[in-house]
């Protein structure tokens, strides 16, 4: 049997908040999160990941002005991890939330 890592689902940190955590995809589709903490874009490892909540429902569908409708409600939340300086976070990805306009660090 393979001893598994138990991960600490925390809430995200300092580091992590007010537009702090960048990310990009590179020559596919896949998204990469890149350390808060270091220079250079060094990419994350990403260890662990739940659902942290799921509705049937989407109440974000029935925002004035949503044209789109989920097939669901989710957020999923990710367990991070920077093997160049150890720095370990979490981070969430949500559709229940704010999902429109402009990126500001101020929502
Ligand atoms: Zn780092």
């Amino acid at each position: 049997m393979s001893k598994k890592m138990k991960m600490n689902f925390k809430h995200g940190s300092e580091a992590v908040q007010n537009g702090k955590l960048h990310g990009a995809t590179a020559l596919t589709d896949y998204f990469y999160f890149f350390c808060p903490k270091c220079e250079g874009d060094k990419i994350l490892r990403l260890l662990d990941y739940r659902i942290y909540e799921e509705k049937e429902i989407n109440p974000y569908d029935e925002e004035e002005n949503i044209k789109s409708k989920s097939a669901k409600g989710f957020t999923l939340q990710f367990q991070i991890y920077c093997e160049n300086c150890n720095h370990s976070d979490t981070v969430k990805i949500s559709n229940l939330g704010y999902q429109g306009g402009d990126h500001s660090t101020n929502r």
